[in-house]
């Protein structure tokens, strides 16, 4: 029941994609609709030029044999009335047969009227009756093809004049309807239409989608581009329309590109302001702090003190997140870093907040780790790991840092004791401002922003996991030189 009840939600999912496949806009169905339609216009076209050109003069028309047979027939019996109109009637009903649509439809049928001496001694059934046809085959002018019109229809009429002077002639009805009927009935219309369209949707299509090549890969490279990455794209072809529209991408990344290196430059030069006053009110503060004797005044001006050195913080890490973007975007060289001796130093710098923090700090580190990189991209990136792994200790906890080679890798990790974060954030906290919910401790939730952004400029990589220690492990991935 259940495996049975599998297939058809299977079933139905398949189909429900073959019919989004179907109905979702494309431009290579467009384009196939397009040339399909396209060529049974063509062939439309070419088809009812050919066929009123050949069909006005039906073959029958043509064949001066069967006239001369008919004619043959009526002059050799013209002696016999009653055998020559059975004759004769044999004859059409073989011309019937022969030249007539294959479906039978009547009024396409060609018909004979065969006069004798200005008598008609023979006519078919379905042909006009009355005098203007006789009078008008009596006058026609031997072996001339003419139109006659009945008054209901028009006729192709060929007649021919026997030895004996039997008047032969054959009526074969004419106009575009009919031919295309005639063409329509023996299937020499459609079936070719039919049968070709198929063997050249696959030529079509597969011709659509080789053209459209050069389209898929700027798309491509578009999709695989990070929102960094705004250098012109890499196509360099020729295709008018293509090249118009990769211009005028280009043109777009390099406004975009000038526009956020303005406002980076604004918000770099709004810290860099920034900072000035800040450390003059810290040290206006710190001065009156130190004059005070009120006990309520000295903590109110703590307050103050540890606010200021929060913003002081954030303005210093909004500089160095703009400063990193601003380099990356230059696209300047790096040079040939020591890491293991770069971690010794900032671990010395670092030691101080640690023991202020009561706060452990461990260093297990390979020598001679060498990347190509910025030593103020990898300092802020090594600070900033270091400095939450301090902050989201418990007093007392220990702060493992270790610097590995794995195959062509420099691993950096840092390790520690503290709450970890939850799976479910670790993508987040890269985020620029992000800090999980509910936090003690003071941040800007720009550090984790600023370790990513000087990891990607190295080409390489961060992920999170949890520490044996119980707490979070940062694991940095930098390509070794
Ligand atoms: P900040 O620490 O200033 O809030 P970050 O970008 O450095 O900003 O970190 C973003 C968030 O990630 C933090 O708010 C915190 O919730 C979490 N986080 C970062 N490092 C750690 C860590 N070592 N242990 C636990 N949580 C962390």
């Amino acid at each position: 029941m259940q495996a049975a009840a599998g297939t058809r939600r299977q079933g139905a999912s398949w189909l429900s994609m073959a019919w989004r496949a179907v109905t979702e806009p494309s431009l290579v169905r467009r384009l196939l609709v397009a040339q399909m339609g396209l060529l049974a216009l063509l062939w439309t076209v070419v088809f009812i030029y050919a066929a009123t050109e050949n069909g006005t003069d039906s073959p029958v028309l043509k064949e001066t044999s069967v006239y001369h047979a008919v004619a043959a027939v009526a002059d050799d019996l013209a002696d016999a009335p009653a055998r020559q109109y059975h004759s004769l009637a044999a004859l059409d009903a073989a011309i019937h047969q022969r030249y007539a649509d294959a479906e039978g439809v009547a009024e396409l049928a060609p018909g004979l009227l065969v006069l004798q001496r200005s008598a008609v001694v023979y006519r078919s059934p379905h042909l006009p009756r009355g005098a203007d046809a006789e009078s008008f085959v009596a006058s026609a002018v031997s072996d001339a093809r003419r139109t006659f019109d009945d008054g209901r229809q028009k006729w192709r009429v060929r007649v021919v004049t026997g030895t004996s002077g039997a008047r032969v002639a054959i009526f074969v009805p004419r106009g575009g309807w009919h031919v295309l009927i005639t063409l329509a009935s023996h299937g020499y219309y459609l079936a070719p239409m039919v049968i070709s369209l198929p063997f050249l949707l696959l030529p079509a299509w597969l011709s659509i989608r080789l053209a459209l090549r050069p389209w898929r890969r700027v798309a491509q490279e578009v999709a695989s581009r990070g929102p960094q990455d705004l250098a012109p794209l890499s196509y360099r072809g020729q295709h008018q329309e293509l090249a118009a529209m990769v211009d005028s991408v280009d043109a777009l990344m390099a406004r975009v590109s000038e526009a956020s290196a303005r406002e980076r430059s604004f918000i770099a030069d709004a810290a860099h302001e920034l900072r000035t006053p800040l450390a003059a009110m810290r040290i206006n503060v710190e001065a009156l702090h130190g004059q005070t004797a009120d006990w309520r005044q000295r903590e109110l001006l703590e307050g103050i003190l540890s606010s200021g050195n929060r913003a002081a913080r954030l303005v210093s890490q909004l500089l160095v997140l703009m400063r990193s973007d601003a380099a990356a975007s230059l696209g300047d060289a790096g040079a040939l870093l020591s890491l293991d001796e770069l971690l010794q130093d900032r671990m010395a710098v670092m030691s101080g907040l640690a023991g202020a923090r009561g706060v452990e700090l461990e260093l297990q580190s390979v020598a001679g780790v060498a990347i190509v990189g910025w030593r103020e991209s990898l300092v802020s990136l090594a600070d900033n790991l270091v400095d939450n792994a301090i902050k989201y200790s418990p007093r007392g906890g220990v702060v493992r840092v270790g610097l590995w080679h794995v195959e062509g890798w420099a691993v950096l990790s840092v390790e520690d004791q503290g709450p970890g974060i939850a799976p479910e954030l670790r993508s987040r906290v890269f985020d620029r401002f992000f800090r999980a919910p509910k936090q003690e401790q003071g941040g800007s939730g720009l550090g984790l922003a600023i370790a990513l952004g000087a990891a990607r400029r190295h080409g390489g990589r961060i992920e999170l996991t949890d520490g044996e220690q119980g707490g979070l492990k940062v694991e940095v991935w930098l390509p070794a030189a």
